[in-house]
């Protein structure tokens, strides 16, 4: 399994060896999420639910079938899906005369609740999310996490008196993925998609974007601004304090399950899976290594351990198969464990248990007077050089170009003047994706990769 030579076998390899998720359910690009990815999956889910609770989003959940009629209000919106969508037509026996759309994304099912539930400007903001799957066809290659057909999602929809109070959503969002994004170890970068790559609909979007080992960018999220152009055809409307009726000005974010694929490829290595602490299902797992005649005291012993972490609230797996130390090694090395404790007489004797750090392979010793305290601080730190080792990578994979030859397996950084000319001009003879401009305006001197002109800075990578 080698990440750097063959990055997209290693990916498959790990993902089905770490036991994340098993593709060989009968429709493709639905596949099953099984029990030690799903752990993955719920804890992240947990870090979300935390960060929206706590800004003032309510959680909800909205059904999974949208009319027909709803779904085609918003022109620019059912443009963008309708080649995606997946139909139910029947019910029974009878073809239905209203068809319903399979949800791809909830906001033509939400908005027409929206018009009802806001009426006075003390109705808002509104702030609501859900955490569901929603549906894709998707005709592209299938990859477990990074492109399914049933995708698990959160999606947060925000109404709002004025632009100015939804870009202020916009910026508390990136407030809320800085949190998320340090418990993950994931970096990322922001990135105003172009006018023709920009959700259906929108008045801009904002992806959020992490190199992956291979130079290629995925986004593993994205953040709308819509101003009214879904409030006016579902006729979201308010009465402000004077009595005029006006459309509020709405917002969504949402991230995906490719959370879990950016895990995978920023941490991984060629022994498996690296998991951040914040969301391993186990952050330590407790290897006894007994010899002749002093079984009974090390098994004990590492109960102890187990009950002493347990209580102070880490996720700990104390592995007494029969097996050897050795091939205990290699199986959470696979998982991702962060955090390995070996227990032999040794250690008993000395009042210590060994460990082995997952992401660099550190060996030490924590005293039993002191253990939980001591894990906990190992663990904390493993999740910051996690982090800081994957911003350097993101930085590094980032180059300056200004010119089209020889264009390196990178995200790039270029001119662009900003015309959709140019910018189509730069995808279709490059076989490269324009990602867009920094959300964050960057520092940038040169000209227009095309035509030469006044430029700002853009980015693009080949399509993941
Ligand atoms: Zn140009």
């Amino acid at each position: 399994m080698e990440k750097d030579t063959n990055f997209s076998e290693w990916y498959n390899d790990i993902v089905e060896k770490a036991g994340l998720s098993d593709k060989r359910y009968p429709i493709k690009g639905m596949n099953v999420w099984t029990p030690y990815g799903w752990k993955i999956m719920r804890i992240t889910d947990a870090f979300i639910r935390n960060e929206l609770d706590a800004t003032g989003h309510d959680e909800v959940c909205f059904p999974l079938l949208i009319p027909e009629t709803e779904f085609k209000k918003e022109k620019e919106h059912i443009k963008g899906f309708d080649s995606e969508v997946y139909w139910v037509t029947h019910a029974g026996l009878n073809e239905l005369d209203v068809r319903l759309v399979v949800r791809p994304t909830s906001e033509t099912a939400m908005y027409p609740m929206f018009s009802l539930w806001v009426r006075s400007h003390t109705d808002l903001p509104l702030k609501i999310y859900q955490i569901v799957n929603t549906f894709r066809y998707e005709t592209k290659q299938t990859r477990p996490f990074i492109r399914v057909r049933e995708i698990h999602f959160f999606e947060s929809h925000t109404c709002h008196a004025t632009e100015d109070e939804a870009q202020r959503q916009v910026d508390e969002d990136i407030v809320i993925l800085k949190k998320i994004m340090e418990m993950l170890c994931i970096p990322y970068t922001l990135l105003v998609r172009t006018e023709w790559d920009k959700f259906p609909g929108a008045y801009y979007t904002v992806g959020i974007d992490t190199a992956m080992p291979n130079g290629r960018m995925l986004q593993i999220g994205s953040i709308h601004h819509y101003r009214t152009n879904f409030s006016v055809p579902y006729e979201i409307t308010y009465e402000d304090a004077d009595g005029a009726h006006k459309n509020v000005h709405q917002t969504t974010y949402g991230m995906s399950e490719r959370l879990v694929g950016a895990m995978i490829g920023v941490h991984g290595d060629d022994k498996g899976l690296i998991l951040p602490p914040p969301v391993a299902p186990f952050q330590a797992v407790i290897i006894p290594i007994p010899a002749k005649g002093n079984a009974s005291v090390v098994a004990a012993a590492a109960e102890k351990i187990k009950d002493a972490l347990e209580k102070a609230g880490i996720r700990v797996k104390l592995d007494d198969r029969d097996e050897r130390p050795g091939s205990k090694f290699f199986d959470w090395e696979i998982k991702g464990v962060p955090l390995r404790l070996e227990l032999g007489m040794r250690d008993i004797d000395n009042n210590v248990v060994t460990f082995v750090r997952r992401d660099n392979g550190e060996k030490g010793t924590v005293s039993l007077d002191d253990l939980a305290p001591g894990v906990t601080i190992i663990l904390e730190s493993i999740r910051k050089s996690m982090y800081e080792k994957a911003w350097a990578k993101q930085k590094e994979c980032a180059v300056n170009i200004d010119s089209l030859d020889n264009v390196p397996e990178r995200t790039l950084r270029f001119g662009w003047c900003g015309s959709e000319e140019c910018g189509h001009k730069f995808e279709d003879e490059n076989d490269l994706k324009l990602l867009g401009v920094p959300y964050i305006p960057e520092e940038f001197s040169g000209k227009c990769i095309i035509c030469g002109k006044p430029a700002k800075a853009a980015y693009a990578s080949r399509s993941i």
